[in-house]
């Protein structure tokens, strides 16, 4: 297994100017823009100015980070910039932006580059009647960063599709495959996630020829689908249906929709241990009366709904309401948007609201799902 190495985020960075890092990457291709504002490149659009790297070639995002890397300077990817929450003080490295596009299909599967578009390859691949990718329709962002946090909805997470990945491995700068199996994948995790360990440059997915979707796990969907759980579906009628429940989500980016000025699902659905679970219980009880508790089965205890606890504890959607520049969707209070004005101050100190009213109410401590750069939520 790969093993995971601190984010830049928390190591020790050498501030470069720009003519410093032209220089240094001279020889790498990649086109260095002064004082972009991670805003510009994020779905929350908030985080302040850094030096940005585009690389639009795998050869140039290799030698790019490399440099960086051998130079001591902190370096932060970014691509579709859908699961990052960065400091209104910017990043004091370099983005290195994953512009890579390419991708290539073949008769049960396709592989592609880390910044290529990751619904544009879901449409393409249900264009071409592979199956396997249908329920991860309309997830924002590039193909590269679906394994860093195991990317997942409706009943389907990445790691089961994926025969390899490709990657640079920081800590020795050489270039493999890697099976998935060495990437520790979990509910929402992986071991690339919170890690320096390194880029992924390209995923190699296996897909089924038959036309058909994977087989049916989530209720809602089936439903939707007048399909029982475990059936299959052509795989064009599940893209549209799952494009249909997330749009009525909030969950496709739509720039004129501030309920989709965000980064998806802000927390992780909690996971609660055998042995706290009846405690879990009893508060929940205590402020709801006897009430028919959303429960999953996890591993090492039961997964509870975020959004169900949420909404639960008092926070409506909308909340705070109309004058706080950070609110809950109006959709769905798993996400957390800004509304045009909101920097990353106001999405910490809502997070912080909701987290600790979930945990004064509940007991149960929410996690934030997007990866938080220069923030503590
Ligand atoms: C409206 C909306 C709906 C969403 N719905 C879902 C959903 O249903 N399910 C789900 O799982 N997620 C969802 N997300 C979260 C997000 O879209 C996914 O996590 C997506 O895979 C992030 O891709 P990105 O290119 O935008 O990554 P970025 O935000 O650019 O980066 C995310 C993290 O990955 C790292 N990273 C990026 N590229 C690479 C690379 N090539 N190699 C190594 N590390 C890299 C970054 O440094 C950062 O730590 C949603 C987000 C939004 C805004």
């Amino acid at each position: 297994m790969l093993d995971t190495v601190p984010s830049s985020d928390v190591r020790t960075t050498r501030t470069v100017s720009p003519d410093q890092l032209r220089d240094l990457l001279a020889e790498t291709g990649a086109v260095v823009h002064d004082s972009v504002r991670l805003s510009e490149l994020t779905t929350l659009r908030v985080g302040g100015p850094a030096l940005v790297a585009e690389c639009g070639s795998t050869e140039t995002l290799v030698a790019t980070v490399r440099a960086l890397d051998a130079a001591g300077i902190a370096v932060l990817l970014v691509a579709g910039g859908s699961n990052l929450l960065v400091d209104d003080a910017g990043f004091d490295g370099v983005v290195v932006r994953v512009a890579t596009t390419g991708v290539e299909f073949g008769a049960d599967g396709v592989t592609a580059e880390a910044g290529a578009n990751w619904d544009e390859l879901v449409a393409a691949t249900v264009g071409q009647g592979l199956g396997g990718l249908e329920c991860l329709s309309g997830i924002p962002g590039s193909v590269g960063a679906t394994p860093v946090q195991n990317v997942g909805a409706y009943g389907v997470e990445v790691e089961s599709l994926l025969r390899r990945v490709r990657l640079l491995d920081r800590a020795t700068g050489a270039v493999r495959w890697a099976a998935p199996a060495e990437l520790g994948f979990g509910y929402r995790t992986s071991v690339l996630k919170h890690s320096d360990a390194a880029v992924v440059l390209a995923v190699e997915l296996g897909l089924d020829p038959s036309g058909m979707s994977a087989p049916l796990r989530y209720g809602e969907l089936a439903r939707v689908l007048g399909a029982e759980a475990g059936d299959r579906r052509p795989v064009a009628r599940v893209r549209e249906e799952v494009l249909r429940l997330r749009a009525g989500k909030g969950m496709v980016l739509d720039a004129a929709d501030h309920d989709t000025w965000s980064a998806g699902s802000f927390f992780t659905n909690p996971v609660v241990t055998d042995d706290r679970l009846p405690q879990v219980m009893a508060a929940i009880t205590a402020h709801l009366g006897e009430v028919n508790v959303p429960t999953y089965p996890a591993p090492e205890g039961a997964k509870l709904s975020a959004g169900w606890l949420i909404e639960r504890a008092g926070f409506a959607k909308g909340f705070p309401g109309e004058q706080s520049p950070a609110r809950l969707s109006t959709k769905h209070t798993l996400a957390l948007t800004n509304r045009g004005a909101a920097n990353a101050a106001d999405i910490v100190a809502l997070a912080r609201t909701v987290r600790d009213g979930v945990y004064e109410r509940f007991g149960v401590l929410l996690e934030p799902e997007p990866v938080t750069v220069g923030v503590n939520v």
